[in-house]
């Protein structure tokens, strides 16, 4: 036996404190003999600390190698970490992982010490969130378009929620539960609810969605969906018991957690062609092409004051009482569509008209490619101008002063070409124009032999009516080609209309191929500020210069007139960026906001008259002059509140889960998984996801 003394200070009492000579390392002794030394120790311990035990053993630990203490601390199941229950389940569906793939994560967390809930636990959270969201599928026929583009009837699945009010209830209730509900201070009223309705085609698949639009960041909610193209037929089939669950949902009051009643209003968005299927008009194509009032295609593009005087507005009682005259006096024939306001078919859902969103988003998109276009055509006009003047300026002829042969004489001769130009493109515009009637008219088609509504005659005068338009598409297409040949007009980009590319590149801005090389909306927001504006109208100037300084023999008139395009596209694209900042966000308005959006809306189109009298007029723009003020008035948001975003962006979210569900061989119970997968991520009681990144700032 051993005493060690502590000699702490000389003066200081010394204190005895027994430690037994140890004959076998700790490891080896019995658990008896190690808890007898620990407490020895820790005797030791309590003396020499003068009381603070705790302290003294944290200056012991710190002289310990930080990887002995991790492994110390790893050995004795002290660094164990426990999620919470539900979370493994978010982060399932948030990762699109399957039920085997989360076995494995868990049990490498599990070997990291990190603990989290039993699959059974994770089935009964899932369960719980989908009690009241039950989905059924089911295969139904649907026209689709074989490898040689023929329609044919085909089973294909569908999945849907039973009942569309009981899932905006069960939403509401739980985002009440999470305290997520806002009436937007005031901006809904009261004792409202607000849910927007909307439906889109993408990712080989139809969505049908909801929006609660008071929750403080509104979430789009897939509850019906099946994998066939959005003609009329299909979405008759498909959306069944989508009208019944609206008129549900319309009667429905629901009680407020603080007691009050709510009633709910509902709202209508999608793209156009969607929205005129919805109600039943023959959409852009037919003469009158406006889902909100009876205009005529052919006066639209004519300022308000010349039109005809009486325009009345579209309400489904007018839509039902045209509808019930082309049945029967009409006898439902197509082509004559047009003495029944173009109403081909009843009106799917009994949304009023005033509370469908103008597409604000295609809206967009639509007026900013047009613009784009024309500014692409004209460069190109140009370049082919710059082309011809090459040709000429090549030619060996010694004898001639080139510079003034090109001064004098490619001005005339120019004269031929551009006229060629202007020529092949009225013929493609016809050419563009047929293509979208001869579709139209294959939809009513498809349509009319599907419910055999229409007689056969009336069928046959429709396929003939098709053959005929294909026929004067075909002949168009070939005048264009030989006019186009005629004029040696190109349509490679030249010098001017490339570097367009060059500041979307700049700007990290593609064109999408697969959309007929159209912008999305991000993209427009991007190209619409000042500078990007400045740059996209300014840099043919630039390049014009350019050549006409630096090479011989080009005419001025390159210059002056890429100069003109500058300022006219600079002036027209700049009113346009002013419209869209008033009208494309989602926040409330005020009075002064709605009276700016209305006089830069009036000063946008004016300028559009003046600039390109002869452009076609398309319904867009009809959208934005007539019905774009009226409806931010009526319900005091911007047109990004109300509108058909969110549901573009669910495609995507789709392709992502049908990942983890593609090992389903059946496709019903395929699509039913897919849907309850999204109705779990988009759930309020949906807690501890994976983080959304960080938005990472371009320098652009
Ligand atoms: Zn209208």
């Amino acid at each position: 036996m051993v005493y060690i003394i502590s000699f702490l200070q000389i003066l200081q009492p010394l204190t005895f404190c027994r430690v037994t000579t140890a004959r076998k390392p700790a490891s080896e002794v019995s658990d008896r003999t190690a808890r007898r030394r620990a407490q020895e120790l820790q005797t030791a311990r309590r003396l020499s600390s003068g009381g603070d035990v705790q302290h003294q053993l944290a200056r012991e630990l710190q002289l310990v190698p930080r990887e002995t203490l991790k492994e110390m601390l790893q050995h004795l199941k002290l660094t164990l970490i426990r999620i919470p229950d539900g979370h493994l389940l978010s982060a399932k569906t948030d990762l699109n992982m399957t039920w085997s793939q989360t076995r494995e994560l868990k049990r490498w967390l599990k070997a990291n010490n990190i603990q989290c809930e039993s699959e059974i636990t994770s089935r009964r959270i899932a369960g719980a969130m989908l009690a009241e969201q039950e989905v059924q599928s089911e295969l139904l026929p649907f026209t689709v378009k074989d490898a040689d583009g023929c329609r044919t009837v085909e089973l294909r699945p569908a999945a849907a929620v039973t009942s569309l009010k009981a899932t905006v209830l069960d939403y509401l209730k739980r985002s009440a539960e999470e305290g997520d509900l806002t009436w937007h201070d005031g901006a809904i009223p009261e004792n409202e609810i607000w849910v927007k309705i909307l439906a889109d085609h993408g990712g080989e698949s139809f969505k049908n969605a909801f929006q609660v639009l008071n929750t403080k960041h509104p979430k789009t909610v897939v509850f019906s969906l099946f994998r066939a193209k959005d003609t009329r037929e299909n979405i008759m089939t498909g959306n069944g018991q989508i009208a019944a669950g609206i008129e549900e949902l319309k009667d429905t009051v629901w009680k407020l957690p603080d007691g009050r009643d709510a009633r709910f209003r509902l709202f209508a968005a999608g793209d156009y062609a969607l929205l005129s299927t919805w109600y039943g008009i023959s959409g852009a194509c037919g003469v009158r092409p406006c889902l909100y009032c009876e205009v005529k295609k052919v006066s639209m593009h004519l300022p308000k004051e010349d039109r005809e005087l009486l325009i009345l507005k579209r309400t489904l009682e007018r839509l039902d009482m045209q509808y019930h005259d082309f049945m029967e006096r009409g006898k439902g024939n197509r082509q004559e569509a047009k003495h029944y306001k173009n109403v081909i078919a009843p009106a799917m859902f009994r949304i009023p008209i005033d509370q469908v969103c103008i597409p604000g988003l295609h809206v967009t998109l639509g007026l900013y490619n047009k613009l784009y276009d024309r500014l692409e055509h004209e460069l190109n006009d140009l370049d082919a101008i710059i082309a011809t003047n090459l040709v000429r300026r090549v030619l060996p002829d010694p004898d001639v002063d080139q510079a003034q042969v090109l001064h004098h004489h490619s001005m005339h001769g120019l004269i031929p070409y551009v006229v060629a130009v202007e020529e092949a493109r009225q013929i493609d515009e016809e050419v563009e124009a047929i293509k979208e009637e001869i579709d139209e008219l294959e939809n009513n088609l498809a349509w009319a032999m599907l419910y055999a509504d229409t007689d056969v005659a009336s069928i046959m005068r429709v396929k003939e009516e098709v053959d005929r338009l294909m026929e004067k598409k075909e002949t168009l297409e070939r005048k264009s080609k030989k006019v186009k040949e005629k004029g040696k007009v190109t349509t490679t980009n030249g010098p001017l209309a490339k570097r367009l590319d060059e500041v979307l590149q700049k700007r990290r801005v593609q064109r999408q191929a697969y959309q007929g090389k159209s912008f999305i909306g991000n993209h427009v927001h991007a190209m619409l500020k000042e500078d990007a504006i400045e740059d996209l109208t300014s840099i043919a100037k630039v390049a014009a210069e350019e050549i006409v300084t630096e090479m011989e023999g080009f005419p001025l008139i390159i210059v002056t007139k890429a100069q003109q395009i500058h300022l006219n596209f600079k002036r027209i694209m700049s009113l346009f960026a002013a419209c869209y900042k008033g009208y494309s966000h989602a926040n409330p308005m005020s009075e002064d906001d709605i009276l700016a959006l209305d006089r830069n809306i009036r000063s946008f189109i004016d300028t559009f008259r003046e600039l390109f009298p002869t452009m076609t007029f398309p319904i867009k723009l009809h959208l934005l002059e007539d019905h774009m003020v009226e409806w931010v008035s009526r319900w005091g948001f911007g047109i990004g509140f109300h509108g058909e975003q969110g549901i573009e962006s669910t495609h995507a979210a789709f392709n992502q889960i049908q990942r983890s569900t593609s090992g389903i061989a059946d496709p019903v119970r395929r699509l039913k998984a897919t849907l309850e997968n999204h109705l779990l991520r988009v759930s309020p009681s949906h807690h501890g996801g994976v983080p959304a990144p960080k938005p990472r700032n371009f320098k652009v």
